[in-house]
């Protein structure tokens, strides 16, 4: 029996993944996280996801009472396919083709593949991924016909009715901090700062307004770009989007 009311959220321990566990938090009862392991080149974002979870269960009880099991994969075989700057050390650039070499092709298919089979063996309905279509490096993956096309394919194959909910799909990383401020407030906000690592150096050490990284990597400027303009977004403003 699958409750509607059940979700289990591909958490990574970054800022967007974070925002989309405290979102499932506040919309469903019981909710639990799946993270994998494609031996990235840093291990402070798998980390991270312990310390915001520990977070989460001291700072909102309400909250801690729904947080159910997490769980790791190990996908360490994407490595072993994948010529990339997140599991290769080389430079972060455009490649040929326009894609930033961070792209690691065909990652979220096999995330939200695997994602869902454990949603299946675990009786949760909803699944929940942080791609964003609006304000990332284009990655196809994470692209909203992609997902309807996957969860079409995931259903049929399983015999099932999962929903892939993508609440970051729409939205830029200013209003991503909009969104958390709505759900948890100030409280849920510094979390995410101090607690998530969307740094491509891996750098936790330095703080920033912004929260955590070196301050230039590309994910390092989004996120401080984003800050900035969440920053400058009045509260009312914030309410309605
Ligand atoms: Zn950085």
């Amino acid at each position: 029996m699958t409750s509607n009311q059940t979700a289990l959220v591909l958490f990574s321990g970054g800022q967007d993944s974070a925002t989309c566990l405290a979102w499932a938090l506040d919309r469903f009862e019981r909710v639990e996280t799946i993270g994998f392991d494609y031996r990235q080149r840093h291990r402070a974002e798998l980390d991270a996801r312990v310390k915001f979870r520990e977070g989460l269960g001291e700072r909102f009880p309400k909250w801690a009472a729904k947080l159910g099991e997490d769980r790791v994969l190990d996908l360490s075989v994407l490595g072993q396919i994948s010529d990339s700057a997140l599991t290769r050390d080389v430079e972060i650039s455009a490649t040929v083709s326009g894609l930033p070499n961070t792209f690691v092709p065909g990652r979220n298919i096999v995330f939200l593949t695997f994602a869902a089979a454990v949603a299946y063996r675990r009786g949760l309905k909803h699944v929940v991924t942080g791609v964003c279509e609006t304000d990332f490096s284009g990655y196809p993956d994470c692209r909203d016909d992609t997902i309807k096309a996957l969860q079409v394919a995931l259903n049929l194959g399983m015999e099932s009715r999962f929903v892939l909910e993508t609440p970051l799909m729409w939205i830029d990383k200013a209003q991503t901090w909009s969104l958390a401020a709505r759900l948890g407030g100030t409280a849920l906000v510094d979390l995410i700062k101090d607690r998530t690592v969307t740094c491509y150096e891996g750098d936790i050490l330095t703080s920033h307004e912004w929260g955590r990284g070196c301050g230039v990597c590309p994910a390092c400027a989004l996120r401080a770009r984003g800050f900035q303009a969440f920053k400058e977004t009045p509260a009312s403003a914030r309410a309605t989007e």
